[in-house]
């Protein structure tokens, strides 16, 4: 199974973005073991969980649906050795606490990379709204498998913002971001 990682050879933006902009099915190939079908079953599971929250909120942010399924936000920023992260999340009582630090990093980078026309896929803004939706996937279907927990997250998190390519490719920034060099060129 071959697997990108942040040494490989992608270091245009837009290479980048075309990558993870195929249909998760695709894009979940280079990134798991998972057989093609288990990777379409947890995909259309998590696009229809995403499917009803959105019809359920027509043109409503993540940070706000979230609050109607009980769940608290709270900005903050934290550092844990090693790992870059944008957002956790705790279940009793349901509670998501966005990374600001984090978050604000990966937007501040991409206003200096980002072509104009995409500045909006990165923006403050987007990135918690992206991190919200993911880390309500795990409050609302808990007891998802280790094995499909992340992607599912990733897919639900695609549908129910809009994103027009797969949050992963959030990650894959900060795996750059956090390894100190110039990430790309335009
Ligand atoms: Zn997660």
């Amino acid at each position: 199974m071959k697997r990108f990682s942040a040494t490989q050879n992608f270091t245009v933006l837009s290479d980048l973005m075309r990558l993870f902009s195929d249909a998760d099915e695709i894009v979940y190939r280079s990134f798991c073991d998972l057989e093609p079908d288990e990777i379409a079953t947890l995909c259309r599971d998590a696009r229809r969980l995403a499917s009803h929250v959105r019809l359920r909120n027509p043109g409503r942010k993540m940070t706000d649906i979230v609050r109607d399924y009980g769940v608290s936000v709270r900005r903050e920023e934290w550092e844990t050795p090693g790992i870059l992260f944008f957002a956790e999340c705790e279940m009793s009582p349901p509670l998501i606490r966005l990374n600001t630090g984090t978050i604000s990093a990966l937007a501040g980078l991409m206003r200096l990379w980002a072509p104009e026309s995409d500045l909006h896929w990165f923006s403050d803004e987007t990135i918690s709204e992206v991190a919200t939706a993911h880390e309500l996937s795990h409050i609302l279907d808990p007891a998802r498998s280790p094995k499909t927990r992340e992607l599912h997250a990733h897919a639900f998190a695609r549908e129910a913002t809009g994103l027009p390519f797969s949050p992963l490719l959030y990650d894959d920034l900060l795996q750059r971001m956090s390894k100190g060099s110039e990430p790309f060129r335009r």
